[in-house]
Protein backbone atom coordinates (compact mmCIF):
# COMPACT_ATOMS: atom_id res chain seq x y z
CA UNK A 1 0.00 0.00 0.00
CA UNK A 2 1.44 3.66 -0.94
CA UNK A 3 3.32 5.45 1.80
CA UNK A 4 3.51 9.36 1.68
CA UNK A 5 7.10 10.64 2.32
CA UNK A 6 7.55 14.28 3.91
CA UNK A 7 9.30 16.85 1.37
CA UNK A 8 12.10 18.19 3.59
CA UNK A 9 14.75 19.81 2.06
CA UNK A 10 13.68 18.68 -1.48
CA UNK A 11 13.99 15.10 -1.16
CA UNK A 12 11.57 12.50 0.00
CA UNK A 13 11.82 10.95 3.05
CA UNK A 14 10.37 9.04 5.79
CA UNK A 15 9.61 9.86 9.05
CA UNK A 16 12.31 9.49 11.78
CA UNK A 17 10.13 7.40 14.01
CA UNK A 18 9.57 5.26 10.94
CA UNK A 19 6.13 5.34 12.06
CA UNK A 20 3.08 5.64 10.13
CA UNK A 21 -0.65 6.60 10.34
CA UNK A 22 -3.43 5.01 8.52
CA UNK A 23 -5.25 6.54 6.23
CA UNK A 24 -8.83 5.85 5.53
CA UNK A 25 -11.01 6.13 1.88
CA UNK A 26 -14.65 8.01 3.83
CA UNK A 27 -16.83 6.44 0.61
CA UNK A 28 -15.33 2.69 1.44
CA UNK A 29 -14.33 2.77 5.25
CA UNK A 30 -11.27 1.03 4.45
CA UNK A 31 -7.25 1.94 5.09
CA UNK A 32 -5.76 2.85 1.27
CA UNK A 33 -2.75 4.27 2.25
CA UNK A 34 -0.24 5.33 4.72
CA UNK A 35 0.65 8.96 6.47
CA UNK A 36 4.05 9.65 8.13
CA UNK A 37 3.52 9.91 11.89
CA UNK A 38 6.24 12.92 12.42
CA UNK A 39 7.47 14.15 15.54
CA UNK A 40 9.51 17.45 16.46
CA UNK A 41 12.61 15.76 14.82
CA UNK A 42 11.34 15.72 11.20
CA UNK A 43 10.16 19.02 12.01
CA UNK A 44 13.69 20.05 13.46
CA UNK A 45 15.13 18.84 9.92
CA UNK A 46 12.33 20.86 7.69
CA UNK A 47 12.87 24.56 9.74
CA UNK A 48 16.37 23.96 9.07
CA UNK A 49 15.88 23.57 5.54
CA UNK A 50 14.01 26.32 5.53
CA UNK A 51 16.12 28.48 7.35
CA UNK A 52 18.88 27.27 5.15
CA UNK A 53 17.14 28.31 2.38
CA UNK A 54 16.13 31.65 3.29
CA UNK A 55 18.51 33.68 2.07
CA UNK A 56 18.59 32.45 -1.94
CA UNK A 57 14.58 32.32 -1.85
CA UNK A 58 14.09 36.11 -0.30
CA UNK A 59 16.89 37.74 -2.43
CA UNK A 60 16.00 35.83 -5.62
CA UNK A 61 14.26 38.49 -8.05
CA UNK A 62 10.68 38.35 -7.42
CA UNK A 63 10.56 37.60 -11.26
CA UNK A 64 11.96 34.50 -10.84
CA UNK A 65 10.10 33.52 -7.75
CA UNK A 66 6.75 34.13 -9.17
CA UNK A 67 8.14 31.99 -12.88
CA UNK A 68 8.78 29.18 -10.31
CA UNK A 69 5.20 29.49 -8.75
CA UNK A 70 3.66 29.59 -12.10
CA UNK A 71 5.51 26.44 -13.39
CA UNK A 72 3.85 24.58 -10.16
CA UNK A 73 0.73 25.86 -10.60
CA UNK A 74 0.83 24.68 -14.52
CA UNK A 75 1.93 21.53 -13.39
CA UNK A 76 -1.34 20.71 -11.57
CA UNK A 77 -3.50 22.16 -13.57
CA UNK A 78 -1.46 19.37 -16.32
CA UNK A 79 -2.60 16.67 -13.69
CA UNK A 80 -6.07 18.02 -12.83
CA UNK A 81 -7.50 14.70 -13.23
CA UNK A 82 -5.40 13.18 -11.22
CA UNK A 83 -5.63 15.53 -8.91
CA UNK A 84 -8.97 15.64 -8.78
CA UNK A 85 -9.32 12.31 -7.73
CA UNK A 86 -7.27 11.79 -5.39
CA UNK A 87 -8.78 14.26 -3.59
CA UNK A 88 -12.01 13.05 -3.60
CA UNK A 89 -10.86 9.81 -2.83
CA UNK A 90 -9.11 11.62 0.11
CA UNK A 91 -11.74 13.71 1.55
CA UNK A 92 -15.15 12.07 -0.14
CA UNK A 93 -16.12 14.78 -1.94
CA UNK A 94 -17.52 14.23 -5.45
CA UNK A 95 -15.27 13.76 -8.20
CA UNK A 96 -16.46 16.29 -9.84
CA UNK A 97 -16.40 18.85 -7.38
CA UNK A 98 -12.90 18.70 -6.69
CA UNK A 99 -12.25 18.61 -10.64
CA UNK A 100 -14.22 21.87 -10.92
CA UNK A 101 -13.81 23.82 -7.88
CA UNK A 102 -10.64 22.02 -5.27
CA UNK A 103 -7.98 21.56 -7.89
CA UNK A 104 -8.48 24.79 -10.08
CA UNK A 105 -8.87 27.06 -6.98
CA UNK A 106 -5.66 25.73 -6.20
CA UNK A 107 -3.78 26.32 -9.47
CA UNK A 108 -5.24 29.84 -9.29
CA UNK A 109 -4.25 30.22 -5.47
CA UNK A 110 -0.57 30.15 -7.02
CA UNK A 111 -0.96 31.92 -9.94
CA UNK A 112 -2.86 34.65 -8.31
CA UNK A 113 0.36 34.86 -6.05
CA UNK A 114 2.74 34.75 -8.36
CA UNK A 115 1.51 37.57 -9.80
CA UNK A 116 0.54 39.54 -6.97
CA UNK A 117 3.83 39.64 -6.04
CA UNK A 118 5.15 41.77 -9.16
CA UNK A 119 2.41 44.59 -8.33
CA UNK A 120 3.07 45.57 -4.64
CA UNK A 121 4.31 49.04 -3.83
CA UNK A 122 5.20 50.63 -1.02
CA UNK A 123 4.64 54.29 0.55
CA UNK A 124 6.20 57.12 1.20
CA UNK A 125 5.40 59.77 4.07
CA UNK A 126 7.22 63.37 3.31
CA UNK A 127 8.05 65.54 5.81
CA UNK A 128 8.20 68.21 3.83
CA UNK A 129 11.97 69.81 3.42
CA UNK A 130 12.84 67.96 6.38
CA UNK A 131 13.07 64.15 5.88
CA UNK A 132 11.39 61.47 4.03
CA UNK A 133 9.82 58.28 5.15
CA UNK A 134 9.74 55.29 3.19
CA UNK A 135 8.24 51.29 4.19
CA UNK A 136 10.34 48.80 3.18
CA UNK A 137 8.29 44.95 3.22
CA UNK A 138 10.67 42.19 3.85
CA UNK A 139 9.74 38.78 4.22
CA UNK A 140 9.48 37.34 7.87
CA UNK A 141 11.71 34.80 7.24
CA UNK A 142 10.25 30.71 7.98
CA UNK A 143 6.58 30.71 7.94
CA UNK A 144 4.78 27.80 9.35
CA UNK A 145 1.69 26.70 7.58
CA UNK A 146 -1.39 24.50 8.88
CA UNK A 147 -4.64 23.78 7.11
CA UNK A 148 -7.77 21.61 7.60
CA UNK A 149 -9.26 18.73 5.74
CA UNK A 150 -12.03 20.00 4.12
CA UNK A 151 -10.98 21.87 1.10
CA UNK A 152 -7.66 20.03 1.49
CA UNK A 153 -5.17 21.54 -1.77
CA UNK A 154 -7.51 24.38 -1.82
CA UNK A 155 -6.89 25.86 1.71
CA UNK A 156 -2.90 24.48 1.69
CA UNK A 157 -1.87 26.81 -1.36
CA UNK A 158 -4.27 29.61 -0.47
CA UNK A 159 -1.55 29.62 2.61
CA UNK A 160 1.63 28.25 0.99
CA UNK A 161 1.40 30.57 -2.39
CA UNK A 162 1.20 34.16 -0.38
CA UNK A 163 4.08 33.18 1.94
CA UNK A 164 6.47 31.85 -0.91
CA UNK A 165 5.62 34.62 -3.21
CA UNK A 166 6.31 37.34 0.06
CA UNK A 167 9.94 35.52 -0.43
CA UNK A 168 9.02 33.38 2.74
CA UNK A 169 10.18 29.78 3.11
CA UNK A 170 7.79 27.25 4.75
CA UNK A 171 7.18 24.29 6.82
CA UNK A 172 3.58 23.10 5.91
CA UNK A 173 1.49 20.58 7.44
CA UNK A 174 -2.09 18.99 5.91
CA UNK A 175 -4.31 17.59 7.51
CA UNK A 176 -3.44 14.30 8.62
CA UNK A 177 -7.25 13.31 7.74
CA UNK A 178 -7.13 14.79 3.86
CA UNK A 179 -2.90 14.20 3.06
CA UNK A 180 -3.08 12.75 -0.40
CA UNK A 181 -3.02 16.45 -2.59
CA UNK A 182 -0.06 17.80 -0.57
CA UNK A 183 1.94 14.66 -0.91
CA UNK A 184 0.98 14.76 -4.78
CA UNK A 185 2.07 18.74 -4.85
CA UNK A 186 5.20 17.78 -3.12
CA UNK A 187 6.45 15.16 -5.77
CA UNK A 188 5.83 18.44 -8.80
CA UNK A 189 8.03 20.90 -6.69
CA UNK A 190 11.28 19.49 -8.56
CA UNK A 191 9.87 19.82 -12.28
CA UNK A 192 8.65 23.19 -11.01
CA UNK A 193 12.32 23.95 -10.00
CA UNK A 194 11.75 25.10 -6.93
CA UNK A 195 15.05 25.19 -5.02
CA UNK A 196 15.18 22.48 -2.59
CA UNK A 197 14.54 23.59 1.43
CA UNK A 198 12.07 26.62 0.10
CA UNK A 199 9.08 24.37 0.58
CA UNK A 200 8.82 21.72 3.12
CA UNK A 201 5.62 19.08 4.02
CA UNK A 202 5.87 17.25 7.28
CA UNK A 203 2.49 15.37 7.62
CA UNK A 204 1.33 14.06 10.62
CA UNK A 205 -1.32 14.93 13.89
CA UNK A 206 -1.85 18.11 15.00
CA UNK A 207 -1.03 17.68 18.07
CA UNK A 208 2.43 16.65 17.86
CA UNK A 209 3.62 17.55 14.39
CA UNK A 210 1.40 20.71 14.26
CA UNK A 211 2.58 22.04 17.42
CA UNK A 212 6.39 20.86 17.01
CA UNK A 213 5.77 24.11 14.16
CA UNK A 214 3.87 26.47 16.20
CA UNK A 215 6.34 26.66 19.33
CA UNK A 216 9.59 26.00 17.10
CA UNK A 217 11.24 29.32 17.96
CA UNK A 218 13.10 29.53 14.29
CA UNK A 219 9.26 29.54 12.72
CA UNK A 220 8.13 33.40 12.50
CA UNK A 221 4.92 33.47 11.74
CA UNK A 222 1.73 31.25 11.75
CA UNK A 223 -0.85 30.87 9.40
CA UNK A 224 -3.80 28.49 10.51
CA UNK A 225 -6.72 27.29 9.29
CA UNK A 226 -8.72 25.12 11.55
CA UNK A 227 -11.29 24.22 14.24
CA UNK A 228 -11.80 27.76 16.75
CA UNK A 229 -10.56 25.34 19.68
CA UNK A 230 -7.57 24.19 17.93
CA UNK A 231 -6.67 28.41 16.90
CA UNK A 232 -6.88 28.89 20.81
CA UNK A 233 -4.37 25.94 21.30
CA UNK A 234 -2.00 27.46 18.55
CA UNK A 235 -2.44 31.28 20.02
CA UNK A 236 -1.51 30.30 23.55
CA UNK A 237 1.53 28.58 22.01
CA UNK A 238 2.71 31.15 19.82
CA UNK A 239 1.90 34.51 21.30
CA UNK A 240 4.07 34.66 23.88
CA UNK A 241 6.66 34.15 21.61
CA UNK A 242 5.62 36.92 19.64
CA UNK A 243 4.98 34.81 16.65
CA UNK A 244 2.77 36.70 13.23
CA UNK A 245 -0.29 34.70 13.73
CA UNK A 246 -3.34 34.84 11.04
CA UNK A 247 -5.75 32.32 12.46
CA UNK A 248 -8.95 31.62 10.02
CA UNK A 249 -11.52 29.42 11.71
CA UNK A 250 -14.97 28.14 12.45
CA UNK A 251 -18.51 29.58 11.85
CA UNK A 252 -21.99 29.31 12.33
CA UNK A 253 -23.05 31.21 9.47
CA UNK A 254 -26.87 33.11 9.08
CA UNK A 255 -28.51 32.77 5.86
CA UNK A 256 -31.08 35.70 6.13
CA UNK A 257 -34.14 35.58 3.31
CA UNK A 258 -36.44 38.66 3.12
CA UNK A 259 -39.60 38.15 1.47
CA UNK A 260 -39.09 40.10 -1.32
CA UNK A 261 -36.12 38.24 -2.12
CA UNK A 262 -36.33 36.65 -5.90
CA UNK A 263 -37.46 33.33 -4.43
CA UNK A 264 -36.25 30.49 -6.90
CA UNK A 265 -32.84 31.91 -6.47
CA UNK A 266 -32.97 32.20 -3.13
CA UNK A 267 -33.99 28.26 -2.77
CA UNK A 268 -32.00 26.81 -5.38
CA UNK A 269 -28.54 28.91 -3.99
CA UNK A 270 -29.46 28.33 -0.26
CA UNK A 271 -29.51 24.42 -1.40
CA UNK A 272 -25.83 24.89 -2.63
CA UNK A 273 -24.49 27.20 0.16
CA UNK A 274 -25.77 24.44 3.15
CA UNK A 275 -24.97 21.10 1.42
CA UNK A 276 -22.40 21.66 -0.88
CA UNK A 277 -19.11 20.12 -0.31
CA UNK A 278 -21.66 17.73 2.17
CA UNK A 279 -21.63 21.06 4.13
CA UNK A 280 -17.95 20.87 5.19
CA UNK A 281 -17.14 24.67 3.99
CA UNK A 282 -16.57 27.04 7.07
CA UNK A 283 -18.57 29.13 4.87
CA UNK A 284 -21.83 27.04 4.32
CA UNK A 285 -25.05 28.90 5.85
CA UNK A 286 -26.26 26.74 8.44
CA UNK A 287 -28.80 29.03 10.08
CA UNK A 288 -31.72 29.60 7.74
CA UNK A 289 -33.82 33.00 8.42
CA UNK A 290 -36.92 33.02 6.59
CA UNK A 291 -39.22 36.18 6.69
CA UNK A 292 -42.81 35.09 8.26
CA UNK A 293 -44.67 36.10 5.41
CA UNK A 294 -42.69 33.62 2.93
CA UNK A 295 -41.97 30.78 5.41
CA UNK A 296 -44.40 27.91 4.71
CA UNK A 297 -43.56 28.33 1.13
CA UNK A 298 -39.84 29.05 1.27
CA UNK A 299 -39.78 25.59 3.29
CA UNK A 300 -41.52 23.58 0.74
CA UNK A 301 -40.03 24.56 -1.80
CA UNK A 302 -36.47 23.82 -0.17
CA UNK A 303 -36.98 20.72 1.54
CA UNK A 304 -38.05 19.53 -1.94
CA UNK A 305 -35.25 20.77 -3.53
CA UNK A 306 -33.22 19.17 -0.96
CA UNK A 307 -34.66 15.58 -1.15
CA UNK A 308 -34.14 15.59 -4.83
CA UNK A 309 -29.93 15.82 -4.08
CA UNK A 310 -28.50 12.09 -4.75
CA UNK A 311 -25.97 11.24 -2.21
CA UNK A 312 -23.55 8.91 -3.10
CA UNK A 313 -20.11 7.54 -4.30
CA UNK A 314 -18.04 10.24 -4.58
CA UNK A 315 -16.48 8.88 -8.28
CA UNK A 316 -20.36 8.94 -9.80
CA UNK A 317 -21.11 11.86 -11.43
CA UNK A 318 -24.33 11.75 -10.81
CA UNK A 319 -24.00 12.09 -6.66
CA UNK A 320 -24.46 15.82 -5.57
CA UNK A 321 -23.41 14.45 -2.23
CA UNK A 322 -20.43 12.14 -1.10
CA UNK A 323 -19.18 10.86 1.75
CA UNK A 324 -18.58 12.39 5.45
CA UNK A 325 -14.46 12.80 5.59
CA UNK A 326 -14.03 10.43 8.46
CA UNK A 327 -16.29 8.13 10.84
CA UNK A 328 -15.35 10.41 13.88
CA UNK A 329 -17.14 13.31 11.72
CA UNK A 330 -19.66 11.47 11.29
CA UNK A 331 -20.70 10.26 14.48
CA UNK A 332 -20.33 14.09 15.40
CA UNK A 333 -22.51 15.13 12.84
CA UNK A 334 -25.34 12.21 14.32
CA UNK A 335 -24.49 13.26 17.70
CA UNK A 336 -25.99 16.55 16.88
CA UNK A 337 -28.88 15.70 14.87
CA UNK A 338 -30.00 13.60 18.09
CA UNK A 339 -29.24 17.09 20.32
CA UNK A 340 -31.99 18.68 17.78
CA UNK A 341 -34.29 15.95 18.39
CA UNK A 342 -34.25 16.65 22.30
CA UNK A 343 -33.85 20.00 21.84
CA UNK A 344 -37.67 19.87 20.22
CA UNK A 345 -36.77 20.04 16.92
CA UNK A 346 -38.13 18.34 13.87
CA UNK A 347 -36.91 16.77 11.25
CA UNK A 348 -38.49 17.77 7.55
CA UNK A 349 -35.71 15.47 6.00
CA UNK A 350 -33.00 13.54 5.96
CA UNK A 351 -31.65 12.72 9.70
CA UNK A 352 -30.00 9.50 9.00
CA UNK A 353 -27.15 7.43 8.07
CA UNK A 354 -26.93 6.06 4.46
CA UNK A 355 -25.67 3.28 3.17
CA UNK A 356 -25.68 3.25 -0.51
CA UNK A 357 -24.39 -0.78 -0.79
CA UNK A 358 -21.81 -2.35 -2.88
CA UNK A 359 -17.97 -1.33 -2.09
CA UNK A 360 -19.72 2.16 -0.03
CA UNK A 361 -21.70 -0.29 2.45
CA UNK A 362 -18.69 0.76 4.94
CA UNK A 363 -18.77 4.37 3.64
CA UNK A 364 -19.47 7.15 6.00
CA UNK A 365 -22.65 9.39 4.23
CA UNK A 366 -25.52 11.10 5.83
CA UNK A 367 -29.13 12.21 4.23
CA UNK A 368 -29.03 16.44 3.68
CA UNK A 369 -31.10 16.94 6.96
CA UNK A 370 -33.19 19.93 7.61
CA UNK A 371 -34.59 20.37 10.91
CA UNK A 372 -37.46 23.15 11.81
CA UNK A 373 -38.48 24.04 15.09
CA UNK A 374 -36.05 25.21 17.33
CA UNK A 375 -35.30 28.83 19.08
CA UNK A 376 -32.58 30.28 17.81
CA UNK A 377 -30.29 30.12 20.68
CA UNK A 378 -30.17 26.41 21.41
CA UNK A 379 -26.67 24.36 21.17
CA UNK A 380 -28.03 23.12 17.68
CA UNK A 381 -28.21 27.13 16.57
CA UNK A 382 -24.98 27.72 18.69
CA UNK A 383 -22.81 25.09 17.50
CA UNK A 384 -20.78 24.63 14.38
CA UNK A 385 -21.99 20.96 12.89
CA UNK A 386 -20.31 21.47 9.74
CA UNK A 387 -22.04 18.56 8.30
CA UNK A 388 -25.21 18.53 5.65
CA UNK A 389 -27.42 19.72 8.76
CA UNK A 390 -29.25 23.27 8.74
CA UNK A 391 -31.99 24.66 10.99
CA UNK A 392 -34.68 27.32 9.44
CA UNK A 393 -36.35 29.62 11.97
CA UNK A 394 -38.77 32.65 10.54
CA UNK A 395 -38.46 35.62 11.90
CA UNK A 396 -40.62 39.14 11.48
CA UNK A 397 -38.47 41.92 11.73
CA UNK A 398 -34.91 43.52 10.48
CA UNK A 399 -33.91 43.95 14.15
CA UNK A 400 -34.90 40.41 15.72
CA UNK A 401 -33.00 38.59 12.87
CA UNK A 402 -30.28 40.60 13.35
CA UNK A 403 -29.62 39.86 17.09
CA UNK A 404 -30.17 36.04 15.91
CA UNK A 405 -27.50 36.60 13.25
CA UNK A 406 -25.10 38.03 15.97
CA UNK A 407 -25.91 35.65 18.50
CA UNK A 408 -23.65 33.31 18.02
CA UNK A 409 -19.54 33.11 19.13
CA UNK A 410 -18.69 33.28 15.34
CA UNK A 411 -18.94 35.94 12.84
CA UNK A 412 -16.90 34.20 8.93
CA UNK A 413 -19.75 34.74 6.87
CA UNK A 414 -23.61 35.75 5.84
CA UNK A 415 -25.90 35.44 2.76
CA UNK A 416 -28.30 38.02 2.61
CA UNK A 417 -31.33 37.87 0.31
CA UNK A 418 -33.68 40.65 -0.52
CA UNK A 419 -34.21 43.55 -3.69
CA UNK A 420 -34.43 46.33 -1.37
CA UNK A 421 -30.99 47.56 -1.81
CA UNK A 422 -31.08 50.15 0.85
CA UNK A 423 -31.58 47.35 3.38
CA UNK A 424 -28.98 45.43 1.86
CA UNK A 425 -26.60 47.90 2.97
CA UNK A 426 -28.30 48.85 6.78
CA UNK A 427 -27.91 44.94 7.41
CA UNK A 428 -24.42 44.38 6.18
CA UNK A 429 -23.10 46.67 8.07
CA UNK A 430 -24.97 45.87 10.88
CA UNK A 431 -24.16 41.95 10.59
CA UNK A 432 -20.92 40.62 12.31
CA UNK A 433 -19.62 38.89 10.05
CA UNK A 434 -16.28 39.44 8.22
CA UNK A 435 -17.74 38.30 4.63
CA UNK A 436 -21.14 39.07 4.11
CA UNK A 437 -23.14 38.07 0.17
CA UNK A 438 -25.81 39.56 -0.76
CA UNK A 439 -28.30 37.98 -3.27
CA UNK A 440 -25.69 34.93 -3.93
CA UNK A 441 -23.21 32.87 -2.05
CA UNK A 442 -19.32 31.91 -2.72
CA UNK A 443 -18.59 34.72 -5.25
CA UNK A 444 -14.91 34.73 -4.30
CA UNK A 445 -12.50 37.62 -6.23
CA UNK A 446 -9.46 36.82 -4.37
CA UNK A 447 -8.18 40.06 -4.06
CA UNK A 448 -10.58 40.75 -1.29
CA UNK A 449 -10.03 40.44 2.44
CA UNK A 450 -11.12 36.96 3.62
CA UNK A 451 -11.38 36.41 7.11
CA UNK A 452 -13.87 36.11 10.67
CA UNK A 453 -14.68 38.00 13.29
CA UNK A 454 -15.01 37.07 16.92
CA UNK A 455 -14.48 33.48 17.08
CA UNK A 456 -14.15 32.77 13.43
CA UNK A 457 -10.65 34.63 13.66
CA UNK A 458 -8.08 37.19 13.90
CA UNK A 459 -6.71 38.81 10.40
CA UNK A 460 -7.16 38.61 7.01
CA UNK A 461 -6.11 36.66 4.12
CA UNK A 462 -7.08 37.33 0.58
CA UNK A 463 -5.34 39.83 -1.81
CA UNK A 464 -2.40 41.76 -0.59
CA UNK A 465 -3.25 41.51 2.87
CA UNK A 466 -1.83 37.66 3.18
CA UNK A 467 1.43 39.27 1.36
CA UNK A 468 1.93 41.55 3.82
CA UNK A 469 1.30 38.97 6.53
CA UNK A 470 4.74 37.25 5.41
CA UNK A 471 6.42 40.77 5.58
CA UNK A 472 7.55 42.72 8.57
CA UNK A 473 7.06 46.49 7.38
CA UNK A 474 10.09 48.54 8.53
CA UNK A 475 9.85 53.42 8.17
CA UNK A 476 13.19 54.45 6.90
CA UNK A 477 13.18 57.75 7.85
CA UNK A 478 15.97 59.95 5.78
CA UNK A 479 16.74 63.13 7.11
CA UNK A 480 17.64 65.72 4.54
P1 LIG B 1 -8.64 21.17 13.18
O1 LIG B 1 -8.51 22.40 13.99
O2 LIG B 1 -8.91 19.89 13.91
O3 LIG B 1 -7.31 20.88 12.35
C1 LIG B 1 -6.80 21.81 11.41
C2 LIG B 1 -5.32 21.57 11.23
O4 LIG B 1 -4.67 21.88 12.46
C3 LIG B 1 -4.95 20.13 10.91
O5 LIG B 1 -3.85 20.13 10.03
C4 LIG B 1 -4.54 19.58 12.25
O6 LIG B 1 -3.65 18.50 12.17
C5 LIG B 1 -3.88 20.79 12.88
N1 LIG B 1 -3.86 20.79 14.35
C6 LIG B 1 -4.74 20.22 15.20
N2 LIG B 1 -4.37 20.44 16.48
C7 LIG B 1 -3.24 21.19 16.43
C8 LIG B 1 -2.39 21.75 17.42
N3 LIG B 1 -2.63 21.60 18.72
N4 LIG B 1 -1.33 22.47 17.01
C9 LIG B 1 -1.08 22.65 15.70
N5 LIG B 1 -1.84 22.13 14.72
C10 LIG B 1 -2.92 21.42 15.08
O7 LIG B 1 -9.74 21.47 12.09
P2 LIG B 1 -10.34 20.47 11.04
O8 LIG B 1 -11.28 19.55 11.77
O9 LIG B 1 -9.24 19.90 10.22
O10 LIG B 1 -11.15 21.47 10.10
C11 LIG B 1 -12.45 21.86 10.32
C12 LIG B 1 -12.50 23.23 10.93
O11 LIG B 1 -11.84 24.17 10.12
C13 LIG B 1 -13.92 23.75 11.06
O12 LIG B 1 -14.08 24.37 12.32
C14 LIG B 1 -14.02 24.80 9.96
O13 LIG B 1 -14.98 25.81 10.16
C15 LIG B 1 -12.65 25.33 9.95
N6 LIG B 1 -12.35 25.99 8.68
C16 LIG B 1 -12.24 27.35 8.65
C17 LIG B 1 -11.99 28.02 7.46
C18 LIG B 1 -11.84 29.52 7.39
O14 LIG B 1 -11.38 30.00 6.37
N7 LIG B 1 -12.21 30.26 8.41
C19 LIG B 1 -11.83 27.27 6.29
C20 LIG B 1 -11.96 25.89 6.36
C21 LIG B 1 -12.20 25.26 7.56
Amino acid sequence: MQKIQNLINGELVAPQSGEYLENFNPATGEVYSFIPDSDERDVANAVKAAKDAFPLWSNMQKEKRSAILIRLSELIQKNLDKFALAESIDNGKPVWLAKSVDIPRAVSNLHFYATASLHTHTETHAMEATALNYTLNTPVGVAGCISPWNLPLYLFTWKIAPALAAGCTVVAKPSEITPMTAYLLSELCEEAGVPKGVLNIVHGLGTKTGMAIVSHPDVAAISFTGGTKTGEVIARTAAPMFKKLSLELGGKNPNIIFGDADFEKAVHTSVRSSFSNQGEICLCGSRIFIERSIYEKFKTAFVDEVKKLKVGDPLNDDSWIGAIVSKQHKEKILSYIKLAREEGGTILCGGEEINPGGKNAKGYFISPTVIEGLSFDCRTNQEEIFGPVVSIMPFDTEEEVLSYANSTQYGLAATLWTQNLSRAHRMSAKIQCGIIWVNCWLLRDLRTPFGGMKGSGVGREGGFEALKFFMEEKNVCIKF
